[in-house]
């Protein structure tokens, strides 16, 4: 069974990786370490924070690492939240007031102009240190309400017109197939063979 490392402290996006990478690959996280290093993503782009958060476990395990970094870009607000999606509104907000703030933000917008979508980098660095980066998009739009209970973050409020809801109204066996987090680490697996 292959052993993958992957930067995050998040338990939904570990359970995601988990789901997509199979039963074949153990996950071990920055849980799994006596001590969690104090990663700072000063990057400005998706990639370059995938690959800081990368590089830190790195140094640590010595083994092949993944990290993501992902987030919403809302086009009508200038592509925020972005890479501060984590962050948007301090890390501690509930996500109920996190997206009832973009609701409020954008009312006055229809249509197209209310077009949005989740993107994710994964970075990957192989045990050698030898450094890959993949980018995917999940295109779609800001839903008039909250909506769904399924996923995490903004998933309540992101319309996927495939799905005629939000990717909160759908199994994560669903949302996964099409996800920015799953297109990326389809791009991944093509490259290595990680169910070996
Ligand atoms: P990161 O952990 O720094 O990559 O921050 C990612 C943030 O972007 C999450 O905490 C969510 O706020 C948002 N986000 C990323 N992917 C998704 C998704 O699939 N659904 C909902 N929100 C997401």
């Amino acid at each position: 069974m292959k052993t993958v490392w992957i930067a995050t402290g998040n338990p939904h996006k570990t359970e995601e990786f988990a789901k997509m990478l199979g039963e074949n690959v153990q996950i071990k996280t920055l849980k799994d370490l006596d001590q969690e290093p104090i990663i700072v993503e000063d990057g400005t782009t998706f990639e370059e924070n995938a690959l800081i958060k990368a590089r830190a476990l790195h140094q640590i395990v010595h083994e092949a690492v993944m990290a993501d970094d992902s987030g919403l870009e809302v086009d009508a607000l200038d592509k925020a939240p972005g890479i501060y999606s984590a962050r948007f509104m301090g890390e501690d907000t509930s996500y109920t007031i996190k997206n009832q703030a973009i609701l409020d933000a954008i009312k006055d917008k229809t249509g197209d102009e209310r077009s949005a979508r989740f993107a994710c980098a994964i970075a990957w660095i192989e045990a050698d240190g030898t450094e890959h980066v993949y980018r995917a998009n999940m295109e779609g739009f800001i839903h008039d309400k909250i909506e769904g209970e399924n996923g995490f973050g903004y998933d309540p409020i992101f319309y996927f017109p495939p799905f005629k809801t939000t990717s909160a109204n759908v199994p994560a066996e669903m949302k996964n197939a099409y996800s920015h987090r799953g297109q990326a680490l389809e791009m991944l697996k093509k490259d290595w063979d990680l169910q070996q």
